[in-house]
């Protein structure tokens, strides 16, 4: 779960801790309050649409004067009857703001959706509500049915570094386990766009194509002048294939032989095939952005990929390499702008059809190409070179 900001300079990155203690039931029981909380101020939300014209923080401010005693003690109309700690009531009520915006904002594209009778929302603590913060524990405040008191809970994951900027915590609480998630917020040293980079006495591209073969990732590091640098092929495509191939046929075979098979057994099936997706995806993006940090390229070129499958894709299928080029440029695209490195896109025609060298047709033969000067190589390497150079050209170079 990572976020970015391309703005800012900073982009966010959520890390994931299992949490190991004996007060689950405070956490349910917080949980729970945090809930009743956020549809209490849902609904009332509801009633005053005005203060959706304010910005999150004055419409709090105007909840807050509605449901809480004032300075003298007076009791509001619509008074929250529950004891809570300040900041546990304001995330509460960030949560039903966001919850009433998107409301509003489907009901006002005509889109059918009733409102919300009961909300399953994960408490964020704010500052206030968590302490003594590291990668071994953390305190945090919780309801324990009577009052709201400070429990340790005992913390195992990644390694924080106190360096780090942390932002408010998330306790994930289901029914095998309960996770912290905490966001951290990292500087990104070159947030400069694209056009920008094109100006650098030094700069190199990196043009990147996918294949469907043994090859995921055909990487070709350019110059300023559109000379070769380096190149790199990803492979893995095979040995993914492999892995999900088995289990798809697996899924075939129960089917064709209509072996009862349990959801259960179906949701292990999907559950395997999306772990191996995922962990595809991250190590071919991260061998990607590792290969463009050794060889200095600041920006990384591929070709434009259509929203709608293409008929290759369809015939091929989910869970092939090809198909799994849309996730691996979903993790480029984070895993690139952390690293200060930029991804722009090439149309895709003539990509994979011209001579890099002479812009001549080209012939493929298997993984080779010749073009009608004769000039040969690498298929791949070739529409790498292409896509590497079109963003030059792109750029005016
Ligand atoms: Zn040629």
């Amino acid at each position: 779960m990572e976020e970015i900001d391309k703005n800012s300079g900073y982009c966010t990155i959520t890390y994931k801790l299992r949490i190991y203690s004996k007060y689950d039931d405070f956490l349910k029981k917080t949980k729970s309050i945090y809930n009743e909380i956020i549809l209490f101020y849902y609904k009332l939300l509801l009633e005053h649409q005005e203060f959706l014209n304010l910005s999150n923080q004055y419409c709090l401010r105007e909840l807050e004067k509605l449901t809480i005693k004032n300075k003298n003690g007076e009791i509001p109309k619509n008074y929250l009857d529950l004891e809570v700690p300040t900041y546990f009531r304001r995330a509460a009520i960030n949560q039903a703001i966001g919850s009433v915006r998107s409301y509003v904002s489907l009901t006002q594209k005509n889109k059918q959706i009733s409102e919300t009778q009961s909300f399953n929302c994960s408490p964020v603590f704010y500052k206030g509500m968590y302490k003594n913060f590291n990668s071994k524990s953390v305190e945090v405040k919780l309801w324990n049915g009577e009052e709201w008191k400070w429990y340790l809970l005992k913390l195992n994951g990644k390694n924080l570094d106190s360096t780090m900027q942390t932002l408010s915590p998330t306790i994930l609480i289901n029914s095998k386990y309960m996770m912290l998630h905490i966001p951290i917020k990292q500087v990104v040293e070159d947030i400069r766009p694209v056009a920008l980079r094109m100006k650098d006495e030094n700069l190199r591209v990196c043009g990147v194509c996918f294949s469907n073969y043994d090859d995921f990732a055909i990487c070709t590091i350019l110059d300023k002048n559109g000379k070769f640098v380096k190149s790199k092929f990803i492979k893995g495509g095979k040995e993914y294939k492999n892995r999900t191939s088995k289990i798809l046929s697996q899924i075939k075979k129960d089917r064709q032989n209509s072996k009862v098979i349990t959801p259960r057994d179906h949701k292990t099936y999907w559950q395997k095939l999306e772990q191996i997706d995922d962990y595809t995806a991250h190590k071919v993006s991260k061998e990607i952005i590792d290969f463009c940090l050794m060889h200095g390229a600041k920006v990384i070129s591929i070709a434009k990929v259509e929203e709608n499958v293409s008929g290759f894709e369809r015939k091929v299928g989910k869970h092939s390499p090809i198909y799994l080029k849309r996730r691996i440029i979903n993790n480029l695209q984070y895993k690139a702008f952390k690293n200060g490195i930029l991804i722009t896109t090439v149309r895709q025609n003539y990509t994979a059809s011209r001579c890099y060298k002479c812009r001549a047709k080209i012939k493929r033969k298997e993984a080779n190409f010749v073009c009608e000067n004769n000039h040969q190589g690498n298929y791949y390497f070739n529409t790498s070179m292409n896509i590497g150079k079109m963003c030059l050209k792109k750029f005016g170079l």
